[in-house]
């Protein structure tokens, strides 16, 4: 068959509408008819070549929902007409507790996409695409990161650097576990009202702050350092801040940020010696079968918001757009409708 889709063909460069031929679903796989697709951070490092495995031509996308058109042999989870989110870390359930590691593989920058039936989520019907592909990647790592990875509990400080589409979710999923100070850090100051929407109650520009002068003020904040830090920028400087502000003792400092290819981590073994973590998480630590169901579910019940954080809804032809908002700091999130 044919789809429409937006084809990487080389770093840095716009992507291009084309038509593909595409390969209907052998066994064990699924094909998905895209219907949103939300547009991350994550694209945009592979987009613009940070990415030492990024490959190409490339269909990207990884933030979908979708309709189940069509299954291989063998599959038995999800039917024609089940409503689905593509999962870039699928669930097996035929291995305990290994991690299965697939890179991206959703492909959701294409109006239909064939998927393994593990890298499929069966969602509830009356669940909005344009909402819940955001789902598929950006929600489920923020709030995942807080309740499955920190698991941070009632009355804990939290802080979180970097309040784009990742670190908004970080901040209501610190509200929704009943974090007491829940600190936001950027050097945009538009991003403080943002953050102030979904439950963040300091803020922090650091614009020409030094890290000394950061952790001061943090520690000060919290009244000694941080329960709990989390890195929603890539940036490896942050990283060593938000480790460095977590309290001594006990204090997690959560790495969600993807860096740059070649970039490396650094601090003093001091900061580790003293009792402070450092952990990292992917698609905060969810296992997509069972819990990104639960996650629309939160959503659809009202417990975490998501419509208020897609800034920009446009059609597949302007997807470049959708990366030049992201770039200059003007979006949330960006959805392609098909
Ligand atoms: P985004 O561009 O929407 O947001 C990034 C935010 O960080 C912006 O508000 C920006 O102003 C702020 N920022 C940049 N430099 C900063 C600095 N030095 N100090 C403080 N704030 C700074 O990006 P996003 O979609 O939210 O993604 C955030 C990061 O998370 C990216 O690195 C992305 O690749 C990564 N990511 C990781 C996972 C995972 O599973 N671990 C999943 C999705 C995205
Ligand atoms: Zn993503």
């Amino acid at each position: 068959m044919k789809t429409r889709a937006a084809v990487a063909f080389e770093a840095k460069k716009p992507l291009e509408i084309v038509e593909l031929d595409l390969e209907g679903p052998k066994a064990g796989e699924v094909l998905v008819e895209i219907m949103a697709t939300g547009i991350c951070h994550t694209d945009a490092y592979t987009l613009d070549g940070f990415d030492s495995e990024g490959i190409f031509p490339s269909v990207l996308g990884h933030e979908g929902a979708g309709v189940v058109r069509e299954v291989g042999a063998g599959v038995t989870s999800v039917k024609p007409g089940d409503h689905v989110i593509p999962l870039y870390t699928p669930e097996c359930r035929q291995c305990k507790g290994q991690p299965i590691f697939h890179y991206m593989g959703c492909s959701t920058f294409s109006n239909f996409t064939v998927l393994p039936e593990i890298a499929v989520a069966k969602i509830r019907e009356d669940a909005p695409f344009q909402s819940s592909c955001y789902i598929g990647c950006g929600v489920t790592t923020g709030v995942g990161a807080v309740i499955n990875t920190a698991k941070v509990q009632v009355g804990d400080n939290v802080v979180v650097f970097g309040l784009g589409g990742i670190g908004l979710n970080v901040i209501q999923g610190a509200r929704l576990a009943g974090a007491d100070k829940i600190i936001g850090v950027d050097i945009n100051p538009a991003r403080e009202e943002w953050g102030r929407k979904f439950g963040m109650t300091d803020f922090l520009n650091t614009k020409g702050m030094s890290r000394e002068d950061t952790v001061a003020a943090i520690v000060q904040l919290t009244d000694g350092g941080a329960d709990y830090t989390f890195d929603a920028t890539g940036n490896t400087e942050v990283m060593r801040t938000a480790l460095e502000a977590c309290h001594r003792g006990w204090g997690t400092s959560i790495i969600i940020g993807v860096a740059e290819a070649g970039k490396e981590i650094a601090t003093r073994p001091f900061q580790l010696v003293t009792g402070r973590n450092w952990r990292g998480t992917a698609f905060g630590g969810a296992k997509g079968r069972t819990d990104v169901p639960k996650i629309v579910d939160m959503y659809m019940t009202g417990k975490i918001e998501i419509d208020p954080m897609i800034t920009h809804v446009m059609g597949l032809e302007d997807i470049n757009k959708g990366f030049d908002l992201m770039h200059a700091g003007e979006s949330i999130r960006s959805v392609v409708v098909f």
